[in-house]
């Protein structure tokens, strides 16, 4: 069985970041697991600008982060493609790569896997499954990686700061949100979230605004909403469902097997900015290497 002294599971900010310390304090049997095809974690396909400047002091758009952190896990290894599918207690991991299934051990065990935005299926919402319903993160690949324009006047479920992310990418291929609703009384973004939605992108924000059900039989037509008491129409032909992060425990439901594992970045605790998370992993290396000495 393969035998490395840090494992780090997810190849995003926070993964390479601890990665790239690793090896600098000294520890060299590393290695990075990465699901997807290419390292960089969800910056990859965030078009807009905003990465870089806790890291690097410069305002990138999130794929030339992205870029900028591959280039600093240069000479690491770094496998792509790579599926971490089961932990065990004693650092065990069972692992789906590109030659099937195998198992792989280490001293230290990092889990980076990110987060995700709560999708359709856990929020409860009533009526039929038609094609045109995504999360943000979804709607970016389509956007970013794929040139795709998946609907042409959407709504957008939820005011958070990732919802604005959602707004930035729509506009990049020309789709015109028609609202975006908010199920509380303010927007969850700090103002002046809800003046630029309106003023600069013309995308009216309803709050206390719950979205009940969404119709449409190949692809979305329409969603009802309740507002103030009362049932609303708004006809759209996509719906992008926006925040209400949880951590990616799927690996972990109930907690990390044994203190042979440890978690950071946005894998522990709430959101947090790419910056914050490519801080947390260095400062997680330190704390292993330490560990492992
Ligand atoms: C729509 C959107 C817009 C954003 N805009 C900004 C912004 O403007 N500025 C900013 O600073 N931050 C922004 N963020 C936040 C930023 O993207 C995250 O803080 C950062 O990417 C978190 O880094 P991470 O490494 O913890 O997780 P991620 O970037 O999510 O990386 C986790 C990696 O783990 C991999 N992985 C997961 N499970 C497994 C597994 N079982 N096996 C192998 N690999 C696995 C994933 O494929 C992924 O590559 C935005 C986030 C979103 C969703």
């Amino acid at each position: 069985m393969e035998s490395h002294d840090v494992i780090i599971v997810g190849g995003g900010p926070t993964g390479l970041s601890a990665a790239r310390r690793l090896t600098d304090l000294g520890i060299r049997n590393v290695v990075v697991l990465e699901r997807e095809a290419e390292a960089g974690g969800i910056p990859r396909h965030c078009g807009h600008l905003g990465f870089g400047w806790q890291s690097h002091r410069r305002l990138w758009s999130g794929p030339r982060f992205a870029e900028e952190l591959r280039k600093s896990a240069k000479g690491l290894d770094v496998r792509t493609a790579t599926t971490v599918i089961e932990l065990s207690k004693d650092g065990q991991l069972r692992v789906q790569g590109s030659s099937g299934i195998s198992e792989m051990k280490a001293r230290h065990v990092l889990i980076a896997t990110g987060t995700r935005e709560t999708p359709r299926s856990a929020r409860l919402v009533g009526g039929s499954r038609p094609q045109g319903v995504m999360n943000t993160g979804a709607l970016q690949q389509h956007v970013y990686l794929y040139h795709n324009k998946p609907f042409a006047r959407p709504v957008i479920i939820g005011s958070e700061l990732v919802s604005f992310s959602a707004l930035l990418t729509c506009r990049h291929l020309g789709i015109r949100p028609v609202a975006m609703l908010e199920e509380n009384p303010r927007i969850s973004a700090q103002r002046p979230g809800d003046l630029i939605a309106r003023f600069a992108f013309g995308v009216p924000v309803r709050t206390s605004a719950k979205l009940i059900s969404i119709e449409g039989r190949k692809n979305v037509e329409a969603v009802e909403i309740e507002r103030r008491g009362k049932r609303e129409r708004i006809a759209c032909d996509g719906v992008i469902f926006t925040g209400l992060f949880r951590p990616e425990t799927a690996l972990f439901p109930t907690g990390l097997p044994s203190e042979k594992f440890s978690s950071a970045g946005n894998a522990s605790g709430p959101l947090k900015t790419s910056g914050e998370c490519w801080l947390q992993g260095a400062g997680a290396a330190q704390d292993i290497a330490r560990r492992l000495a």
